[in-house]
């Protein structure tokens, strides 16, 4: 793997969280620079919540070109920032940060970067139903509406929450398209959904042994359901061994942690063409897998 040197010209990029020392981040993102052959460093930087706003000064002092923002800044940082996405506004969150001549302005990769491994199926006319009403859930909606797919049912337990949900997309073009439901109507909502999506933490290690559902209630899927598992470890959980032991497709989150960070990346250096292969493999080595 090339080697990234440090000079005095060195271009600096980063992530904000508070933790962030897990962040896998940085071995995909230095891998990406190296491999392209550029000058520049992507570096963790732990920024507790009230250190927000001098984190951000800072950083446009010494010229850092942009920054991921993972927990807890997500949704802090939006009033901090000149300008965010349309897509940004609609999801209620920002995870990508560049500098501009008119200030810090933001998107959220998440939701290019969960699209990315569904491919290009046509969605018009078909179901899906996402497990979890979290900060995820918001991203696969907004993803799955850019797709077109016609129905999108988020499935909670605290009907509350779900409201609150439903109601945040409002104002949203995504509007017409998410439904809530509790969990008890799985039974009822299997049946019909071409793509299934555990967006909750049930399956994460270390409970590897846990899935948000039982085998019969993944056993009602349509024959051609896609079941996607936005954790990444372990791999596969025990969500997607069910899916694969009933011959459907399986997707796992760190094809969507890869994609994030391709489309941070993309829009850091202002270029299309990135190595997703070398950050993919590089993620698996962080993840202990053989890439
Ligand atoms: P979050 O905002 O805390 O949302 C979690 C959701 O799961 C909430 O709706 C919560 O329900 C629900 N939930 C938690 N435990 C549950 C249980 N025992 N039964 C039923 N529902 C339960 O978290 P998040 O940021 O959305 O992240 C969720 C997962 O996605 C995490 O595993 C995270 O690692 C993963 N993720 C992966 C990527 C990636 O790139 N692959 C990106 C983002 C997130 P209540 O609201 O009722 O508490």
């Amino acid at each position: 793997m090339p080697a990234i040197s440090i000079t005095g010209k060195t271009k600096l990029l980063g992530i904000i969280g508070h933790p962030v020392e897990h962040s896998l981040s940085p071995a995909m993102q230095n891998a990406a620079l190296a491999q392209l052959g550029l000058d520049w460093v992507f570096l963790p930087f732990p920024v507790a919540p009230e250190n927000l706003a001098a984190a951000l000064a800072g950083f446009a002092a010494i010229g850092v070109v942009g920054f991921n923002a993972t927990i807890p800044h997500k949704q802090a940082i939006i009033p901090h920032l000149s300008h965010i996405s349309e897509l940004a506004k609609a999801v209620g969150a920002v995870n990508t940060v560049w500098r501009t001549p008119r200030g810090w302005e933001g998107t959220n990769t998440d939701v290019e970067g969960f699209r990315a491994p569904i491919g290009d199926r046509p969605w018009h006319e078909r179901t899906t139903v996402v497990l979890g009403n979290g900060g995820a859930a918001r991203a696969v909606v907004a993803g799955m509406a850019q797709l077109h797919c016609g129905n999108i049912i988020v499935v909670g337990r605290d009907r509350q929450k779900l409201t609150e949900f439903e109601k945040s997309w409002a104002d949203s073009p995504y509007a017409d398209r998410v439904q809530t439901q509790v969990w008890t109507a799985l039974p009822e909502l299997m049946p019909s959904a071409d793509l299934l999506v555990n967006t909750t933490p049930i399956g994460m290690s270390p409970h590897i042994d846990r899935s948000p559902i039982e085998d019969d209630l993944m056993a009602k899927l349509p024959l051609n359901a896609v079941v996607y598992d936005l954790i990444y470890t372990p791999s596969p959980t025990k969500f997607l061994q069910q899916a694969q032991d009933l011959g459907k497709k399986a997707i796992d989150g760190s094809q969507m942690l890869v994609q994030q960070g391709a489309a941070a990346l993309r829009i850091w250096l202002q270029q299309d063409e990135v190595p997703v292969e070398v950050m993919s493999q590089a993620l698996a080595r962080q993840l202990g897998r053989a890439a």
